[in-house]
């Protein structure tokens, strides 16, 4: 049996009517930059996410250098995130010419330890970005706490979370702006790179809208620096066709989560560490990422066995040569860097069969066994 990482084909062959319907209306209607679809997602995304205000950008990354520019971050400044996440988190910051400062995580979530953030706070901090990794929030309430004391802005970098709630809260609302990607192998993903900021804060929205349009307002008359960063008609075609099906989306990929908890814990007890929803949050499963011994070795054993797995992050950003500039060394952030040593992500994606979820998990039993 074969068990791709992510399979897009299905997914598309279901939703491939629709698609050539609404992929024409826009060729038709020669509107291919800042039209009504765009302008359609933008409010249903924001809606989605509890607050008032969408900016469609052209990817994730830029959603997150966009937000901290309007969050008036530059040079000089400091910025607080993790170094267990994808390399845009920090390289948005570094586009600002501001510095990364990198705080260890939570050995559980993965995710940026809340406990672990005062202690880097100066008087440069200018923001946090916490990343809700593999589709969790972060333990929000103490960071929001610690931003209301030290008067910093909270950039949601909710790439990976797109629908995971918190206490009640939607990724979204609970910083001053959150940023998604709509990259093809997200939750929700486009046929192409695309992105968008949303945030409850009008004056931060008004920021946005002008910088992805080259600081222009009116037209032609620049007071800040932008650059070219929009979502385009025909993407966002795409996802208006694809938002709709999001949360049953996500309900699938938590059903093979649990179906895949429970069958790794039947067959290896405590031999690997299996994800943990904490209480209070509606984890999405972007990723469904395991913990073991021997990582690198049942990695290769998957692939001769046809089964795909990924590294989602084997190397941590504050050793990565582009920042060794910054100082770190390895040992400054123990439990990033045992995180890069263990972490293992398997297949999913929600048309995956549960006989190839089975299928998955008896190779992994026989490895350890
Ligand atoms: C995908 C991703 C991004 C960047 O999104 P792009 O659309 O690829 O630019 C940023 N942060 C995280 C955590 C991501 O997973």
């Amino acid at each position: 049996m074969k068990v791709p990482m992510l399979d897009l084909s299905e997914q598309y062959s279901t939703l491939r009517g629709e698609m050539l319907e609404v992929l024409d209306e826009v060729m038709t209607s020669s509107r291919f930059i800042l039209g009504d679809n765009v302008k359609k997602l933008e409010q249903d995304v924001a809606a989605y996410s509890n607050v008032p205000f969408g900016i469609g950008v052209a990817n994730g990354s830029d959603a997150l250098h966009i937000s901290l520019q309007a969050c008036g971050v530059k040079a000089g400044d400091e910025v607080i995130t993790t170094a267990f996440t994808f390399f845009a988190t920090a390289g948005a910051i570094a586009r600002c010419n501001a510095t990364p400062v990198f705080v260890d995580i939570d050995p559980v979530t993965f995710n940026i330890d809340p406990r672990k953030i005062e202690e880097k706070i100066t008087e440069k901090t200018k923001a946090i970005i916490p990343v809700h990794l593999y589709g969790q929030v972060s333990d929000m309430d103490p960071i929001v706490e610690i931003a209301k004391k030290h008067n910093i802005y909270i950039i949601e970098d909710a790439a990976q979370a797109i629908g995971a709630t918190y206490k009640g809260k939607r990724v979204g609302e609970l910083g001053d702006t959150a940023c998604y990607s709509f990259f093809p192998t997200k939750n929700l993903g486009a046929y192409g790179d695309a992105g968008m900021v949303v945030t409850k804060h009008e004056d931060l929205a008004e920021k946005m809208r002008v910088i992805r349009v080259h600081g222009s307002k009116p037209k032609y008359y620049h007071h800040v620096l932008g650059y070219n960063s929009r979502l385009d008609e025909l993407q966002a075609a795409i996802l208006n066709v694809k938002f709709p099906h999001l949360n049953e989306w996500s309900e699938q990929r938590r059903k093979i989560a649990v179906n895949y908890t429970e069958k790794l814990k039947n067959a290896l007890g405590d031999k690997i560490v299996t994800p943990v929803e904490t209480e209070g949050n509606y984890h999405v499963f972007h990723q469904y990422t395991i913990r073991v011994e021997n990582r690198d070795e049942l990695q290769k054993f998957l692939g001769e066995q046809g089964v795909s797995t990924m590294i989602y992050y084997p190397q941590p950003l504050h050793l990565q040569p582009v920042f060794q500039e910054l100082g770190y060394k390895e040992g400054d952030l123990p439990i990033t860097e045992k995180a890069a040593r263990e972490a293992i992500s398997l297949p999913m994606f929600p048309e995956l069969k549960e006989e190839q979820q089975d299928y998955v998990v008896e190779c992994i039993a026989k490895f350890y066994k």
